[in-house]
């Protein structure tokens, strides 16, 4: 298979290795099923053979049984013919014990009674046949009659002549043989008993018929001349040959037995069965193997393919991976952190603490981190940030989220990291945090200028008082009343209380004014309720003495103290009053009230909540006013900033508490917001 060439070489090392074993497999598979398929065929040959032999054999030994057969019927018929010359014979007795002997025996042709000198004295044909002799003179066949007589006589037993053709009327003819058993009387041979045999007929007549039926039996010479057939081979696909010298005295026959044997049973004997059932339980199993390793193969396929995936999975991902083994050596990284850090795998892998993109300032903090880690203490699951240093010397800022690297065991092998480069994040977090907080001040000063102009019309007030009170003292003291000195210390003491008052009045409303404009620290403290509305109620009272709006408050009792950046939630509270009062600003609203409500909110289970509620009787919110309400710089008034509501709410929930807000029937509008209370606050007072 070819491999991308954009792919890793390692990657592509480990592929070509997985399929060169997969190749080398496969000639191992193909070497291993053509052995057994040799041993297979081998052993069925094997089989084939041995029964073959089987069979050779067992034609063999019923050859040799029909050659012992022949042998014991001949000399049954010795034994008869010694009988039938036991006694002295005239020519009629001697015929008529032979008439019933020849009828006895099929294979006997002709039994002639001859004299010493081989002069016939008597003779009888078979009387089953037509008498054989008659085509042929017995006189031409007599020579091998004299040499088996005289071959009987030197041995004083039987002895037999040589085959030969005798032709018959029909124009066919059969091989014959004579015996001839000498007949000796007190030692000397008075005669000669002659036999003729049809060596057809002997082999007919001496054999089964049933061993002719399966057979094909003939007698042949040594040289393979055949002289007698009886029998056919049957129908069969081998042929069988068995051949027994029958061995007579002057007389060498060779009985040749053919057989034909059809096709070996499918079983023919156990061995065959078992090795037909062993080749079939190997091939059996030779097919399990096969498809194993097919299984196997798959496997592997889909190992090769996850792997590759795995790979290319690991490339594309812009989150760092790092893996660490239990003593803090990097053992992976991939291409995204590599990319992070600026390091090469190379230069990373191996390495301990502390690793080079840590920023030197910060090695001893980090250092202290990992023996931490190390020593088994899991970080917290939501991660953490910290700062690493690329081979360039910038600083990163990372998010790092560590887990325990488990292996197939279940036993932890190291560690494992996840980093997310957050540096762009918190650049733009910082951005917008900077922004906002433009965005409070500009917010604030809009605030400031409203007041100014309320400022100087309520410092006109204690100004023109103070200012007259100055005039009276100094006209006091330019014209003092004659005579009554302590009248008119009394009336100048009087005035310059009155100047103090109200000189305490107008820096008291410049200091409300200062206090809201400084900027604190963003710091948040337990602040009671109380306390965030006394700071904003100067600058109230300013707007609603102008407005003709009465203010009303309500707490509830022991109302807890509020966690939260006070300057920031008296902004909220003022911005709100603030909004109130200019709806309720219209000539159509003669009860002028806004009420402000604290009390406690249901809890839930991380904290205890405190609800500020500001209610306006005013004109109330239209549906556009509402969908836009919280937009930056929406405003419907034509000195407004349209900053206030949006300010508010980002404040509010900055605490982690909700800004919302509901019509007030009939008229009017409810503003409520939510604060946390510390944990484990006492209650007190509001
Ligand atoms: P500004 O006060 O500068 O207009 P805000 O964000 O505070 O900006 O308010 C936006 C708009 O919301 C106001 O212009 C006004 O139309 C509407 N609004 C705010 N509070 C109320 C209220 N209590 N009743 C009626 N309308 C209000």
């Amino acid at each position: 298979m070819k491999l991308p060439p954009h792919w890793p070489p390692q990657l592509r090392k480990h592929l070509s290795f997985i399929w060169s074993l997969r190749d080398r497999r496969l000639s191992l598979w193909v070497a291993l099923v053509g052995l057994v398929a040799a041993v297979l065929i081998t052993l069925v040959w094997l089989a084939g053979r041995y029964e073959a032999s089987q069979v050779q054999a067992a034609l063999e030994r019923d050859t040799q049984d029909a050659v012992n057969d022949i042998r014991a019927g001949l000399m049954r018929d010795v034994q008869a013919l010694q009988a039938l010359h036991a006694n002295r014979h005239t020519a009629a007795s001697w015929a008529a014990e032979t008439g019933p002997l020849l009828r006895e025996h099929r294979d006997w042709l002709r039994v002639e009674w001859r004299d010493a000198q081989m002069k016939l004295r008597s003779h009888m044909d078979s009387p089953l046949r037509a008498p054989s002799f008659s085509k042929t003179p017995r006189t031409n066949t007599l020579n091998d009659v004299i040499q088996a007589c005289q071959r009987a006589r030197r041995s004083n037993g039987p002895a037999y002549s040589s085959s030969y053709f005798v032709p018959q009327d029909d124009g066919m003819g059969f091989e014959v043989t004579d015996l001839c058993l000498p007949l000796v009387i007190a030692g000397e041979t008075v005669g000669y008993a002659i036999t003729s045999y049809s060596l057809q007929e002997l082999m007919a007549e001496q054999l089964s018929p049933d061993f002719g039926r399966r057979n094909e039996v003939s007698f042949t010479e040594p040289d393979g001349t055949r002289l007698a057939v009886i029998g056919q081979h049957g129908r069969g696909v081998r042929l069988f040959s068995a051949q027994q010298l029958l061995d007579l005295p002057g007389l060498t026959l060779v009985l040749r037995v053919d057989g034909r044997r059809g096709a070996p049973d499918l079983f023919p004997n156990v061995l065959t069965a078992l090795v037909t059932a062993m080749s079939i339980a190997l091939v059996s199993v030779l097919v399990l193997l096969v498809k194993d390793s097919r299984r196997r193969l798959k496997a592997e396929r889909d190992l090769a393919e996850a792997l590759a995936f795995r790979k290319a999975m690991e490339d594309s991902l812009v989150t760092g991976l790092r893996a660490r083994d239990l003593q803090g050596r990097i053992t992976y990284v991939n291409p995204a952190f590599c990319q992070m850090v600026g390091f090469k795998p190379a230069e990373l892998l191996g390495h301990n603490a502390p690793m080079p993109y840590w920023p030197p300032e910060m090695v001893g903090e980090y250092q202290q981190r990992q023996a931490i880690r190390l020593a088994g203490n899991a970080p917290p699951r939501e991660g953490y940030e910290s700062v690493f240093m690329r081979k360039d010397g910038e600083r990163i800022s990372v998010l790092i989220i560590e887990a325990p690297l488990i292996n197939v065991l279940g036993e932890q092998t190291g560690w494992m990291s996840a980093f997310l480069d957050i540096t762009e994040q918190r650049r733009v977090e910082e951005m917008s945090r900077a922004s906002q907080e433009r965005l409070q001040a500009t917010a604030r000063l809009a605030t400031v200028g409203e007041m100014a102009s309320l400022l100087s019309h309520e410092l006109n007030q204690p100004l023109a008082a103070i200012s007259s009170y100055a005039n009276g003292s100094l006209n006091l003291l330019q014209d003092p009343a004659p005579g009554d000195t302590a009248q008119t210390l009394a009336d100048l003491h009087l005035a310059l209380k009155r100047i103090a008052e109200q000189a305490g009045r107008a820096g008291k409303v410049i200091n409300s004014v200062h206090d809201f404009v400084r900027r604190r620290d963003q710091d948040r403290e337990a602040v009671t309720p109380q306390a965030l509305i006394d700071a904003i109620m100067p600058l109230m009272q300013l707007q609603a003495r102008k407005l003709r709006v009465r203010v009303v408050m309500k707490f509830d009792d022991k109302l807890p103290s509020v966690w939260c950046d006070r300057t920031m939630v008296e902004q909220v509270l003022l911005n709100l009053a603030r909004n109130g009062m200019q709806a309720m600003d219209r000539p159509n609203c003669p009860e002028r009230v806004l009420l402000i409500q604290v009390r406690r909110a249901a809890s839930n289970l991380e904290h205890q909540w405190v609800e500020f509620i500001v209610t306006d009787v005013g004109c109330g919110i239209s549906a556009e006013v509402a969908a836009q309400l919280f937009t930056p710089f929406f405003t419907t008034k034509t000195e407004g900033m349209g900053l206030g509501l949006s300010l508010c709410r980002t404040v509010i929930e900055q605490h982690g508490g909700h800004l919302e807000f509901d019509a007030h029937p009939p008229h009017g509008t409810v503003f409520r917001f939510t604060l946390p209370v510390p944990p484990q606050q006492p209650t007190q007072r509001g």
